[in-house]
């Protein structure tokens, strides 16, 4: 598999509730790039113990904190005692653990409390797997993510933003903040890269850049037309993403998602007002329809 990735990387491809965890194993500092999601916690710890041989993990660095991306941070922690690198930007939200500032209320997820070691810089250098690697901004998806560019290997982490067929929901805006420009921005720095082979947050590496960033190009266009095309997704997207954990959810559960988490965001309540009952209906048969759930007795059932 991933016959084109360089040796002395490994790429754990885990899905959409846990991203990708990216294995530097052969390492002085064995290090593991992004945790996945927290209920995946012991697939995530076995993955990695067979990925290093055995040997301790040494660092965790997460591209942002979302909770698909640094959910297995604590359980990894206590298990190797592994130092924690996050992004800048949200360090006083950690200390806190301020759950509203780092999304896990909004969006109703899990995180296991963590603590870090050290913040990464943007514009610097790290060491990963014995080569050097730049730590470069990624707003758009997330304010404080960044990705990592190896510029020998022309090899790109691009965690959530850029995937072979699009990117993450744009956050940012969901709160009333400015997304799409930095997301353009992004893309627009992925362009002159011009990398050899993308490590996606989610789905399998490619090769293919220039068609994955003309998509994306595209897409965020077409995104910034009308902001109400991202408040669909990201309600589609929250959803499905809880459905993925909790397997089966009664309408109810779905409508009280909607109404007491995610409409908390002025960005999307700006959009679609307050009526849960419509949306909630609609949520539920977009997700139906695209074949990612099933109806049975008024719940949803995932796929
Ligand atoms: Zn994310």
């Amino acid at each position: 598999m991933h016959a084109f990735l360089p040796a002395h990387i490994q790429v754990l491809e885990r899905g959409w509730l846990s991203s990708n965890n990216i294995v530097f194993a052969q390492a002085d500092v064995p290090t593991v790039v992004d945790t996945g999601y927290v209920s995946h916690g012991e697939a995530t710890e076995r993955l990695l113990d067979e990925a290093l041989s055995g040997r301790p993990l040494a660092r965790i660095i997460n591209t942002h904190l979302h909770s698909d991306h640094a959910g297995g941070n604590a359980r990894l922690q206590r298990r190797h005692g592994c130092r924690v690198v996050i992004p800048p930007g949200l360090r006083d939200a950690v200390d806190a653990w301020d759950e509203e500032r780092l999304s896990y209320t909004p969006t109703d997820q899990a995180c296991e409390r963590f603590t870090y070691d050290e913040v990464l810089r943007i514009g610097a250098r790290i060491e990963l797997g014995g080569q050097e690697w730049d730590v470069l901004p990624a707003g758009g998806h997330d304010a404080d993510m960044v990705m990592l560019w190896n510029p020998r290997e022309g090899v790109l982490i691009s965690a959530d933003a850029l995937w072979r067929n699009g990117f993450g929901v744009i956050f940012p805006e969901l709160a009333g903040e400015s997304g799409f420009a930095e997301q353009q921005a992004t893309l627009d720095l992925i362009s002159q890269l011009a990398p050899r082979l993308v490590i996606p947050g989610h789905g399998a590496p490619f090769t293919e850049v220039d068609d994955a960033l003309s998509i994306a190009h595209a897409r965020i266009r077409w995104l910034a037309e009308d902001p109400k095309r991202n408040v669909d997704n990201a309600l589609k997207g929250l959803v499905a993403f809880k459905l993925l954990d909790r397997r089966r959810m009664p309408r109810e559960e779905v409508q009280d998602l909607i109404e007491r988490h995610l409409l908390t965001q002025r960005g999307i309540r700006a959009v679609i007002g307050d009526d849960t009952e419509p949306l909630t209906d609609w949520v539920i048969n977009q997700l139906v329809r695209v074949g990612a759930a099933r109806l049975e007795d008024d719940a949803l059932v995932a796929r």
